[in-house]
């Protein structure tokens, strides 16, 4: 079965001409929004499409262009479709999310006092494919992002490789191309400057092409136009346009 792949939007934190770096994932069946950031509603909007269309959501971790939407998302579902969203998220990351992040907003006594009472939610662990439908695997494996935060990347299928936010790990890289048959690596891509916590173009460019070949860029600043052809043998992912992985 064929997966596919529409980023609602390709930008960096910073960005302001890409929506931020969210994903659909998905196939004749099963539509899995990956991350929803501050402009995920507005980004599916654009597309003619709205929360009502997604399957299920999947969080890698706790930055605003990564769950900033998740508020909306909740009460979209309670108002206006009256069902619970299954949310999948690290089992570690499901406490900071409601405490730090959304029960400012979703709070309501007696009616909302938990994440569980807005999103069905599935914890997951690290190491561990999920089947979030007959068609689509999901395996977090944990990466670096910012010092004391837990941050994930997600391995779909068994083949393809969706960093989310994490700071240059080749061996990551070499292992899943080399032992796990890693087919395809949608990889966040920092233009210019040090790497802190991001992974940079230049460090990119210093992997084998047979590598680099399955690499697609994403998580860019609104620069990127200026980098094409200038990225090697790795390509450039456009926000909105479907591919096939
Ligand atoms: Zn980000
Ligand atoms: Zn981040």
């Amino acid at each position: 079965m064929t997966l596919k792949l529409q980023m609602l939007g390709t930008g960096g934190a910073f960005s302001k001409s890409f929506f931020n770096n969210n994903a659909l994932i998905f196939d004749e069946n099963f539509t899995l929004l990956v991350d929803c950031g501050v402009t995920a509603s507005m980004a599916l909007h654009a597309l003619g499409r709205s929360f009502g269309s997604v399957d299920a959501v999947l969080i890698t971790h706790i930055h605003a262009d990564h769950v900033g939407g998740l508020e909306e998302l909740a009460f979209s579902m309670k108002i206006q479709y009256n069902r619970k969203i299954p949310l999948y998220i690290a089992d570690s990351l499901v406490k900071p999310l409601w405490e730090n992040t959304l029960s400012g907003g979703l709070y309501q006594d007696g009616a909302i006092t938990s994440l569980n009472d807005v999103f069905d939610v599935h914890p997951l662990q690290p190491g561990t494919a999920v089947d979030l439908s007959p068609g689509i695997s999901a395996e977090l494996i944990k990466t670096q992002h910012i010092p004391g935060k837990d941050s994930y990347s997600i391995y779909f299928n068994n083949r393809v490789f969706y960093s989310a936010d994490m700071t240059f790990d080749p061996e990551l890289l070499h292992q899943l191309v080399n032992e796990r048959g890693c087919e395809v690596i949608l990889h966040e891509c920092q233009l210019e400057g040090v790497g802190m916590v991001h992974t940079t173009l230049e460090e990119l460019r210093s992997l084998p092409e047979y590598i680099q070949k399955r690499i697609y860029l994403m998580h860019y600043d609104d620069e990127i136009k200026r980098y094409e052809g200038r990225t090697d043998a790795m390509h450039i992912l456009e926000q909105q346009r479907i591919y096939e992985l």
